[in-house]
C-alpha cells in the first residue's frame, strides 16, 4: 500500500486514484499564481527537498505551500517535477496566473 493506492479524503473509487490536486482544495496559504497545495498535502517534505525555491512548509498548518511562483522555464520545470514527485498529488498547476 502507498499513498497514491490509499487517498483519504479523495472522492474516487476504491480503484480510482485522484491524479492532480483539487483547486477547490487550495490551502489559502499558498502565493496567488499557476501552482498550489491543496489540503491533502501530508507534509512529507518531498517537494521542499526537490524545490526550495518555491514550496515550503506552513508551521501552522503543518503542509507545504508555495511561497514563490516559478517565473522562467526552467523554474516551472523544478516546480513541476516537484507536482509530479508528489506522492499524494497534493500539487496543482492551473496554468493561470
Ligand atoms: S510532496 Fe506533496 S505531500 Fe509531500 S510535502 Fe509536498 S505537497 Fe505535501
Amino acid at each position: 500500500m502507498n499513498y497514491k493506492q490509499i487517498r483519504p479524503g479523495r472522492n474516487v473509487g476504491a480503484n480510482e486514484r485522484k491524479t492532480m490536486a483539487t483547486l477547490s482544495d487550495r490551502l489559502p496559504q499558498n502565493l496567488p499564481g499557476p501552482f498550489y497545495v491543496d489540503s491533502t498535502c501530508i507534509d512529507c517534505d518531498q517537494c521542499r527537498a526537490a524545490a526550495p525555491d518555491f514550496f515550503q512548509r506552513d508551521a501552522e498548518i503543518g503542509m507545504s505551500v508555495v511561497f514563490r511562483q516559478p517565473v522562467t522555464p526552467e523554474e516551472v520545470s523544478e516546480a513541476q517535477a516537484a507536482l509530479e514527485g508528489c506522492p499524494t498529488d497534493s500539487i496543482g498547476n492551473n496554468g493561470t496566473l
